[in-house]
């Protein structure tokens, strides 16, 4: 099959499809001997740009030309770009570089790459959401779908064991990224009387600010110590070639104690060579405080949960291949913690996930239970999947339109939220509205995306039609806005009815003029094609005369 799962990751990303058994497999980069591509861009000259492990052995001696961790950019308000001789890049074109490098990866081994499903945290907000499918769209991939990374983990985990209700914790731990995720899985039957496995997010949290790194940043400078000790120097007086030795040779070792009880490093000092000795049992005092704050975040999530009982922990993420990570999430859940292959997990259940899409849009109007077309049970795994799972994600925020409230002597301008927070995805919600005066020649539908769990915000916007800076609780950000072209002598009792759909990739807006049946729904993203300053007129009210 020609679909894949994409785990575009902070540090590392990874590649994933069904093979012809039915079972996920990660595709190898041969080129760095591993199965993930380093998540890293090097702009070597203006004809050279370089994606991987070869572009991370860069970061220390030629960092200024070097672009990492963009996921935390991406979609991000401040509109960051990135500038290489003479050519500016934004993190959705830097996003999109090493999704080409993970399509390459798939035509260089003869495969042919078609639809993929690619993954986001929880926590993505709608214009993360919808810059990482642009990522996508940009290296030329058709993006079925967006799946939440703990949604597909727990589906690559349950492809092989859950069959029964159940609540799960996922612990992620990347390379500059922790996220608790606590999901409730539960077994109901569809109306072809198939078993359905349905998937919830109950809570999530973490710190887009900690993760593998911060280990690997502990080891640096112990290692740098060590350096200066035994060489007499101080550290400034250490070379940046030398850095960069200490640098590139530390993750590895990282890795090597996760499997071993010590290791050696060995580093060129001015001429000199310099060997450390590592114990595992030294690198886990060092970075004890690390581990426990992880573990704060999981008791910060089992909160929000009240008391919720966990079945299940799934250990996610490259880091927690380190001993002490499982240790420690055994000791606060004995005999609940699952750890299989956990830097692939994330990619797998996008493939999983992926698969089960295309089935299903092939089998439109087809009995889609788990038989082949002997009638025999299928063995086609992703058949299977189909009739046994179904994806049920919660809009990670509430969305609205901003209108205008008449009713009282002063018009106020209020943020009215169609779908909140936590609902069910997709979701979908419609109300009629008027134009705020007669003969208006246009309306301007601004969209908004909150954290409030009200049905309305007062006011949403400050004079200038931004949103309120003295709202941060409610994180109101304005998404964009649609415009309806009204057609001359319209009346401003004129009902426009408004609709909003949230799924996984996106909100989508639209607007039909009730009295022509025109539909509106070109909607310009906020930064790209709207003016704000104009927006702030031309509204819409929410009572008719
Ligand atoms: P991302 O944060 O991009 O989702 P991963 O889940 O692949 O990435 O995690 C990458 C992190 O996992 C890196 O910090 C890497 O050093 C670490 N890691 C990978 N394998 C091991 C290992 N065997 N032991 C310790 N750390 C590891
Ligand atoms: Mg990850």
């Amino acid at each position: 099959m020609s679909t894949y799962g994409i785990d575009l990751g902070t540090t590392y990303s990874c590649i994933a499809r069904l093979d012809a058994n039915g079972n996920p497999e990660v595709i190898r980069n041969n080129e760095d001997d591993s199965n993930m591509v380093a998540s890293v861009v090097f702009f070597e000259n203006e004809n050279n740009v370089v994606v991987g492990q070869a572009a991370k052995e860069n970061i220390e001696t030629d960092g200024e030309r070097v672009v990492q961790f963009v996921k935390r950019e991406i979609g991000k308000p401040d509109n960051r770009v990135y500038e290489f001789d003479g050519k500016t890049y934004t993190p959705v074109e830097i996003s999109a570089l090493i999704l080409t490098r993970l399509k390459n990866l798939v035509e260089s081994q003869g495969g042919t790459i078609e639809t993929v499903v690619i993954t986001v945290p929880a926590y993505f907000g709608l214009e993360e959401r919808s810059a990482t499918k642009q990522a996508g769209e940009l290296a030329g991939l058709n993006v079925l779908s967006l799946i939440n990374e703990p949604t597909a983990a727990a589906l690559s985990y349950c492809a092989r064991e859950f069959q029964e209700d159940r609540t799960i914790l996922v612990y992620d731990l990347g390379g500059g990224t922790f996220d608790v995720t606590i999901i409730q899985m539960t077994m109901s039957q569809n109306e072809t009387g198939n078993d359905v496995q349905k998937i919830n997010v109950l809570a999530t949290d973490g710190d887009d600010r900690l993760g593998g790194k911060d280990w690997d940043d502990k080891l640096y400078d112990h290692i740098l110590r060590a350096c200066c000790d035994e060489n007499g120097l101080t550290a400034q007086e250490i070379e940046a070639e030398t850095r960069q030795d200490i640098r590139s040779k530390v993750e590895e070792a990282k890795r090597k104690l996760s499997k071993k009880q010590s290791t050696k490093v060995r580093i060129d000092v001015g001429g000199s060579r310099t060997e450390v000795s590592l114990k595992r049992a030294d690198f886990e005092n060092m970075t004890s405080d690390l581990v426990a704050k992880t573990m704060n975040f999981v008791d910060n999530a089992l909160d929000k949960v009240h008391g919720v009982n966990i079945d299940t922990v799934l250990l996610v993420g490259g880091s927690t291949y380190m001993p002490m990570i499982k240790d420690a999430v055994e000791k606060k859940f004995p005999g609940k913690v699952q750890q299989h292959d956990p830097d692939q997990a994330v990619a797998k259940g996008a493939a999983i996930y992926a698969s089960m899409l295309v089935v299903e849009e092939n089998s439109v109007g087809k009995d889609i239970s788990p038989v082949d077309s002997n009638g025999e049970p299928s063995t086609d795994r992703a058949e299977q999947l189909t009739a046994k799972f179904d994806v049920e994600d919660q809009t990670p925020r509430s969305f609205g339109p901003g209108v205008v409230d008449t009713k009282g002597s002063k018009h106020k301008y209020v943020l009215e939220n169609f779908i909140k927070i936590g609902e069910k995805m997709p979701a979908v919600f419609s109300k009629t509205y008027y134009p705020l005066e007669d003969n208006q020649e246009r309306v301007r539908l601004r969209a908004f995306e909150n954290r409030s769990t009200e049905d309305t915000i007062i006011p949403c916007v400050d004079e200038d039609g931004n949103p309120q800076a003295t709202d941060p609780a409610n994180d109101v950000k304005l998404l964009g806005e649609l415009i309806v072209n009204l057609p001359p002598q319209t009346s401003r009792n004129t009902p426009i009815k408004v609709t909003f759909k949230v799924d996984a990739s996106g909100v989508h807006v639209e607007a039909v003029n009730t009295s022509t049946n025109e539909v509106f729904e070109t909607f310009l993203r906020t930064g790209s094609d709207i003016d704000v300053e104009k927006s702030a007129v031309h509204q819409l009210r929410i009572s008719a005369d």
